[in-house]
């Protein structure tokens, strides 16, 4: 079927739009949009046209498929439709439905009238991406619906149904039944009156007070915006539609785009989108691989990390059974669920009885029997491969063939706990991170014999319990926490070597981490990281002891939990404060080690900090622990607080050039880094480097 069909009802032409799954304004229908202009133009027996959607809907915008693609700038242009439809001497009604969006709302606001279902998701979501509405629509939807309320949208990328703008021209009908007989109407009726065409560009835009309006619009924006530019530019093009004539505002936005695109702001924004994309295909398992129903879920142990993956399946409606190993950890478990939900009900965020349905959704035991008829089952018992192995056997005895078992470990050997079965093609890791319902990532663990459609299930299953998956291979730590470690340890490091937990997180925070490598670990417990220290330990009894880390730990220094970590903390506070007894820990552990302490630039800290996860994340795409570089991305986006407008470890590393990273390196070992073997450049990133490639070649 061609992109868009032409058809004539009467003395009026119709095109619809026909490029599922969002009729995204793709070559082939951008070519077929201006035919059908041209054949309409041409023909005298047509008075007016409508411009439709196939399948209910109008257009979501730019066709993604096309990005970086020469059909991306082929000619007809989306500037080149609009411009034909703006100038046609035929009026053309846009008939909207479904999601107008982006480059498909500014289509539409270059036809002269416009009816719509009142449902329709309208939004110019460009800002998210880093970029401006570029092709009329900061112009043309100020002219409709006033400066203010225009700049809100373009500012925000807000989403609003079409019925809140009832009263204002942008709509000038709604159609409350078949959308296209009611367009057909509306268009008869524009012929029978002899309507004129009404193009927007000739409107203007009224306020009462425009300067003083800007003024404040530009500091609030600013405000709010940083560190990204398109926010302050989309400003400057609404402006310019109130201040300037339509063709002066053109160039505004046209000039602003232009900017827009080559920023590295938006050049992270866009491939954080398509990241997310790539993320769930899998090369040797094809999108079609069949997949197994999960319609009842068991959860093991109920801490932490238990009750919240439960809560995941609760809120998607999925029943789960959770198992714990006495009655009072069950009751704890089961409270941990329900606090959860009563402080939503608290906060107004759900209805009384909405926690009562997800609550009956839940079903306690202390049984294994209980779980014979569940589709998987998700261990979090403690980080022990012992009780894993208890609880593994258990499984493989009592859960139905089929069933998938998945593991939430952070860093035991996914394929010894799958040998604890006799069904290791079913089992597989499921790594949520905390807080579990809160956080979207969930890195999915493919073990050696992991079967190709549990693995498709878990992807799936991802979606439906709207958590952004990535497949990771089996090592220690999996990516996420394998590059952690690395970064913690350079911090740790830099301790010893002369920098305070402060300046070191200041660093951090200002290169746009929403925390600092201290300040995160006493909020996650330094426990945590203690407890594998200690197996590290054991298992290289060569590697480099970390005495201020061990020291910090050895005095019950937590985190905020037990109110002093690398800082300390009020009761009921979460501010840290910096806390002399720490420094005097660390000096301690300077004189020990023979170490007399250097000044750390800002530059430095963030250099051995953020090239340690780039160094490492290089090793594991090498060893194909991750699938493509914007997966490593995606993990730090999504799950570590990596700033989004640098794009991840990966893209910023691609973004400062492969050469300098590995420069930067040599300095670091040059300098006399305790561990300069770990300053050699992975080979990966070597080899890239001296070729002039990047690890995201699309980029
Ligand atoms: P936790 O100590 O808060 O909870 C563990 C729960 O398991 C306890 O309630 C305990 O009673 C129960 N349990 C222990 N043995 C059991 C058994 N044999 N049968 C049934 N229940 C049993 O620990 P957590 O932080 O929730 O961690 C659980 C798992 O999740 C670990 O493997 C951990 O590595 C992993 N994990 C933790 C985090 C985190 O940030 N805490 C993040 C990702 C993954």
């Amino acid at each position: 079927m061609s992109a868009a069909q032409y058809e004539v009802h009467g003395d009026v032409a119709v095109i619809k739009m026909h490029n599922p799954p969002v009729n995204g304004l793709g070559y082939e229908l951008r070519r077929g949009l201006l035919d059908g202009i041209r054949q309409a133009e041409k023909d005298s027996a047509v008075k007016a046209l409508v411009l439709i959607g196939a399948d209910g809907v109008f257009s979501g915008g730019a066709d993604i498929r096309e990005f970086n693609t020469p059909k991306m700038l082929a000619e007809p242009s989306l500037h080149t439709v609009i411009n034909y439809l703006d100038t046609t001497n035929k009026p053309v009604i846009a008939a909207i439905d479904g999601v107008c969006m982006g480059g498909g709302l500014e289509l539409a606001l270059a036809c002269h009238y416009r009816v719509a279902d009142p449902k329709t998701q309208v939004a110019l979501p460009e800002v998210k991406l880093g970029l401006l509405p570029g092709a009329g629509g900061t112009q043309r939807l100020p002219r409709l619906i006033g400066a203010e309320a225009a700049l809100n949208m373009i500012v925000s990328g807000v989403t609003l149904p079409a019925k809140q703008f009832k009263g204002s021209p942008l709509f000038d009908a709604y159609a409350e039944g078949n959308l296209l007989e009611e367009a057909l109407a509306f268009a008869r009726r524009v012929i029978e009156e002899k309507r004129p065409i009404r193009r927007v560009r000739d409107l203007s835009v009224a306020h009462p007070k425009p300067e003083a309006y800007f003024l404040f619009a530009r500091q609030s924006v600013a405000a709010v915006s940083k560190p990204y530019p398109a926010p302050l530019k989309c400003l400057e093009a609404v402006e310019a539609a109130v201040m300037k004539p339509f063709d002066e505002g053109l160039k505004v936005e046209r000039a602003g785009f232009l900017h827009l695109i080559q920023t590295d702001e938006s050049k992270a924004l866009r491939h954080a989108f398509f990241a997310e994309r790539a993320a769930s295909k899998i090369p040797d398992v094809p999108a079609d691989t069949p997949t197994r129903e999960i319609k009842k879920v068991g959860v093991i142990g109920g801490g932490t990390m238990g009750s919240g993956i439960t809560i995941n399946f609760l809120n998607a409606g999925i029943p789960v059974t959770l198992l714990e190993m006495n009655e009072q950890a069950l009751e704890r478990g089961i409270g941990n669920v329900r606090r959860v939900y009563e402080d939503r009900a608290k906060r107004g965020k759900m209805k009384p009885e909405e926690v009562e349905q997800r609550m009956a959704l839940l079903h306690p035991t202390l049984s294994y029997d209980d779980l014979r008829d569940v589709d998987l089952v998700i261990e979090a018992v403690f980080e022990d491969i012992n009780v894993k192995e208890q609880v593994f056997r258990k499984l493989d005895e009592v859960c139905k063939p089929g069933a998938i078992l998945a593991s939430n470990t952070s860093t035991l050997d996914l394929n010894k706990i799958a040998s604890f079965t006799k069904r290791p093609q079913d089992v597989i890791g499921l790594h949520f991170f905390s807080p579990a319902h809160v956080m979207r990532l969930l890195e999915v663990v493919r073990g050696a014999q992991t079967a190709k459609d549990v693995l498709a299930t878990a992807m799936k299953l991802a979606k439906t319990i709207k958590k952004t998956a990535v497949v990771a291979g089996v090592c220690d730590g999996f990516i996420g926490n394998r590059m952690i470690a690395r970064y913690s340890r350079e911090a740790m490091l830099m301790l010893e070597e002369g920098a305070s937990p402060q300046q070191v997180d200041r660093a951090i925070e200002a290169f746009g981490f929403a925390m600092g490598p201290f300040r995160m670990s006493d909020l996650a417990g330094n426990d945590v990281s203690w407890f594998i220290r200690k197996r590290h330990y054991e298992e290289h009894p060569e590697m480099k002891r970390l005495p201020i880390a061990d020291r910090i730990c050895e005095l019950g220094r937590f985190g905020q939990k037990t109110g002093a970590g690398y800082y300390r903390y009020e009761p009921g506070r979460r501010d840290p404060i910096p806390d002399p007894e720490v420094d005097k820990i660390i000096e301690e552990v300077r004189r020990e080690l023979g170490i007399t302490p250097r000044k750390f630039t800002a530059q430095e800290i963030v250099d051995r900090c953020v090239l340690a996860l780039v160094n490492e994340g290089a090793k594991i795409l090498e060893e194909g622990i991750a699938l493509r570089a914007s997966d490593i991305d995606l993990i730090y986006l999504t799950g570590y607080g990596f700033p989004v407008y640098r794009g991840g470890p990966m893209f910023y590393a691609d973004l400062c050039g492969l050469l300098n990273v590995v420069r930067t390196m040599e300095k670091i070992r040059e300098q006399g880094h305790p561990e300069p073997q770990f300053w050699e450049p992975a080979p990966l990133l070597a080899r890239l480097a001296e070729e002039g490639k990047k690890f995201n070649e699309s980029e």
